[in-house]
């Protein structure tokens, strides 16, 4: 097919424009009026129907039905996997988003033929403002490491925007692996400052490393070894006082809601995971939403475009020249921003502070019932999630994985292992609100089980798990010598 030179080199004209720094400004993409008529040329059309497999209705429901049981998921069973905050998500959400007025949007409609999405999105912008404390937000990002990028590039064009090269970004030793990556596609180097010995931030270390290098800082609170950063306050005054930003990672928000707010704190910008806190499925590689909420000194970089009201009507604003330019082409996930504001609206405010203190609540049932058999990381009340070391069941020759890999067997998902990577043998437990007494206590007895299989037959742990549909797996050789095929399976 001849190339449609006209039209490839307008579009990198339009991707130069939003990358280049003398800019001033954005152009909207073209709408479905200016585009001209288009038509597949004859030699790219199907000369024969495609072969779709026919079969019965009763069939195909058994298929996926079987096919989903393979798998572990929040609906199969308990699913504790820390920092993740896999939490049951309501069903009503799904069929909100599923509504055909939503679902069947496009993002190339013009504004004023899809005011009620519009209002949607500025009804969950002003409840997540509120849940942060913050000024300004993006909901374009699409998972909580692009907004973590986002917000990089927001604090890059801050510092040029005054003039400023700064180079460095600093993180603690217990950072989630988005936050340096994050980092170095962002242009950064990283300062990575070991955690002091009560798991928090090093507030002399974060001192001698503050210069006119250092761009800004990037922390978890509550960090990932579930603890609440006691000294936030100081941290980000010496961070502001040495011209640098604060970065809130704000995927374990789910331990905040309604007791404390990332702005109330200090924080310049964060990043909120919808499909952890907000209730979307996750975990299958499904869509995800990582919105940033900023305060008013990085709202000129927010990107484009950003959702304004001109009187009455809500229209995109694309004129912004000092802005970091688009990161996800329309608007975001829009399905996930939908599920999200019903979930929002169907607690409300007391519903969503209820979440947090019971997320509290469950992660300390766990960490006082467990610790007597396994040692506890940091001795102190956590937050949304409990970290123990599996150092006394490796004194029995057992391993960590050997445990994770063990808990399949008895239908729990294991919990988050061996991060954050400064605890030896780690287990981060994230039990979340939705779970009963019940289910933690049940969880709590095969722990024990566990433990005592250790002691009694360690070789029936270290070949776990004997009951899923395929046993313990090579997961380094398979991460190192990928094969990923197509499975054809009309000529199978
Ligand atoms: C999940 C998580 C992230 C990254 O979020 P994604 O949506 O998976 O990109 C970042 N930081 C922490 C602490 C997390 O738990």
């Amino acid at each position: 097919m001849k190339r449609d030179v006209t039209s490839l080199q307008s579009e990198t004209k339009l991707i130069f424009e939003h990358s280049h720094e003398g800019r001033t400004g954005f152009q909207a993409p073209p709408t479905p009026d200016s585009l001209p008529a288009f038509e597949l040329p004859a030699e790219l059309q199907r000369k024969n129907a495609p072969r779709l497999p026919e079969v019965a209705e009763s069939t195909a429901v058994r298929h996926y039905v079987n096919l989903s049981t393979r798998n572990h998921h929040i609906d199969r069973d308990f699913y504790p996997l820390g920092s993740c905050t896999m939490k049951y998500n309501p069903k009503i959400n799904d069929e909100v988003a599923a509504l055909p007025g939503f679902a069947g949007l496009s993002p190339w409609q013009p504004a004023s033929t899809v005011q009620g999405a519009l209002e949607l999105l500025g009804e969950l912008s002003d409840a997540l403002l509120e849940v942060t404390g913050m000024d300004n937000i993006t909901l374009q990002p699409a998972a909580g490491a692009q907004g973590e990028f986002t917000a990089l590039l927001m604090f890059r064009a801050y510092h040029m925007k005054k003039g400023n090269v700064r180079k460095r970004i600093v993180i603690p030793d217990s950072a989630h692996g988005t936050n340096p990556a994050s980092i170095v596609l962002a242009g950064y180097g990283v300062t990575q400052l070991p955690s002091d010995s009560n798991g928090l931030m090093d507030i002399e270390a974060l001192k001698r490393t503050l210069d006119e290098d250092v761009a800004g800082l990037m922390i978890t609170n509550p960090n990932t070894i579930g603890l609440f950063e006691s000294n936030i306050a100081k941290i980000i005054d010496l961070v502001h006082d040495a011209g640098g930003l604060v970065y809130m990672d704000g995927a374990n928000l789910n331990a905040l809601l309604g007791i404390s707010r990332p702005g109330d704190m200090g924080f310049d910008a964060c990043h909120i995971n919808l499909h952890k806190t907000f209730s979307t499925p996750h975990g299958g590689g499904g869509p995800g939403s990582g919105p940033v909420a900023i305060k008013e000194k990085l709202a000129r970089h927010l990107p484009v475009p950003v959702l304004k009201k001109n009187g009455d009507l809500f229209v995109w604003d694309w004129n912004r020249p000092d802005s970091i330019g688009s990161v996800h082409t329309y608007y975001g996930n829009f399905g996930m921003h939908v599920r999200a504001l019903a979930y929002i609206r169907s607690l409300g405010g007391n519903g969503l502070h209820a979440i947090s203190e019971n997320a509290i609540i469950n992660a300390n049932y766990l960490r006082k019932k467990l610790s007597p058999t396994y040692q506890i990381y940091i001795d102190k009340p956590c937050m949304h999630e409990a970290v123990f070391s599996g150092n006394n069941q490796k004194a029995k020759g057992v391993r960590t994985t050997d445990i994770a890999k063990r808990l399949l067997d008895y239908g729990i998902h294991p919990p988050t292992v061996y991060f954050p990577l400064i605890v030896p043998e780690c287990l981060m437990i994230e039990p979340t609100e939705s779970e009963t007494k019940e289910t933690l206590d049940e969880f709590i007895e095969v722990m024990q089980q566990i433990d005592r299989e250790a002691t009694e037959t360690p070789d029936l742990l270290k070949h776990a798990p004997y009951t899923t549909p395929v046993r313990r797996l090579d997961e380094a050789g398979a991460a190192r010598n990928l094969n990923i095929r197509y499975f054809d399976n009309a000529n199978a």
